[in-house]
């Protein structure tokens, strides 16, 4: 646990789910009639290890049931994580609902499967569900070529970084082969009904297209998806596909939105542990970001700069290609607040590459 970490509360101490097992959640509020939700937690092959999933107690037309939250990636033990799960932990019930809260790929991958096999309807913003389908369709899945050119304009441009990133082609798609044809959009400020309680629909941006955390006043609960986590910083990335993006600017616009919340609310994140302290949350990821601005200001103050320039500046520990791709995504996301803030200004070279400096 780290120095930040520990000023968060884990009211459920260290206790994690087990493969195929759920731990049932106790929110506060008017709790305690049923039990409203569950915590699930899969396996994920990335630095990343593992994603939180919830499933909430539901009735959806007539019929009782589970609504579960975000799905884990395609993959044969995923299934079979799932199959323990709907054999022990669903009192016998169906799943009546499948609710994403965006569309990387450890949270919509299986959706396909879940609708499919419950005939359950899929319940996600609209900007996450056609970049789901293009992404899962597409022979690119928003790597290859575009990619690499994208990251050889800010300086990841050596021959061989260029070629594997051009090579990895079918990366969404390996972990999110289908996505339902067919959705229920959801909406910031909408209200969502789940057994019998409300919850608020908080849209973010920054991370994904549109994605959706859920809010729920009775039971003082928060699915934060990936907006807010308690121990790592959310990705925020400039992507090929929106070259010209402010993200991190979104980002930290979007997290003000949870500041409202009352400071008892418990926080499901998608990855980590259950945490109280919203607000202490914020304030962390404010101050991280600020630091982290502050360092590329002064870089680029001492000269032009491109987005690789400054990944030892950001990152300081050994990266491979696949997190390198993610860190260059950073690094311009931390250039562009800068730019559009006219903090720094922006060069093109006779190279083809983006150089930022002093204004
Ligand atoms: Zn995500």
């Amino acid at each position: 646990m780290n120095s930040l970490e520990r000023l968060l509360y884990y009211p459920l101490a260290d206790a994690l789910p087990g493969r195929g097992q759920a731990i049932e959640v106790r929110a506060g509020g008017d709790a305690g009639l049923t039990p409203a939700v569950k915590w699930i937690r899969m396996g994920l092959p990335f630095a990343l290890d593992h994603i939180n999933l919830w499933l909430l107690r539901d009735e959806l037309d007539g019929r009782s049931g589970w609504t579960v939250v975000d799905c884990c990636i395609t993959r044969d033990e995923v299934k079979a994580d799932w199959e323990r799960i709907f054999s022990s932990e669903l009192d016998g019930l169906p799943i009546v609902r499948v609710l994403v809260t965006h569309m990387h790929p450890d949270h919509i991958g299986l959706a396909h499967w879940l609708c499919e096999r419950w005939n359950a309807p899929l319940w996600i913003s609209a900007t996450d569900y056609y970049a789901a389908r293009v992404g899962s369709q597409s022979t690119t899945g928003f790597g290859g070529a575009g990619a690499a050119a994208f990251f050889a304009s800010h300086g990841l441009n050596d021959p061989d970084s260029v070629e594997k990133i051009r090579g990895r082609a079918s990366y969404y798609p390996s972990m999110v082969p289908a996505v339902p044809p067919r959705f229920h959009r959801l909406r910031g400020a909408g209200v969502v009904r789940i057994g019998g309680r409300d919850w608020r629909c908080i849209s973010g941006y920054g991370h994904a297209p549109e994605h959706i955390a859920l809010y729920c006043e009775s039971l003082e609960l928060l699915i934060s998806g990936d907006m807010l986590l308690p121990k790592i910083s959310t990705n925020v990335s400039v992507h090929d596909t929106e070259p010209e993006s402010n993200p991190l600017q979104a980002f930290l616009d979007s997290i003000e939105k949870f500041w409202p919340l009352p400071p008892e609310t418990l926080v499901l994140p998608s990855h980590g542990k259950p945490f109280v302290g919203v607000h202490e949350r914020i304030r962390q990821l404010r101050e991280h970001h600020r630091d982290r601005l502050a360092e590329v200001t002064q870089a680029c103050a001492q000269g032009p700069r491109t987005a690789a320039d400054l990944l030892p500046v950001l990152f300081q520990r050994k990266l491979d290609l696949h997190q390198t791709t993610f860190a260059m995504g950073e690094s311009v996301a931390h250039l562009h607040a800068l730019w559009f803030a006219d903090k720094l200004r922006r060069e093109l070279g006779p190279d083809g590459v983006y150089r930022f400096l002093a204004p």
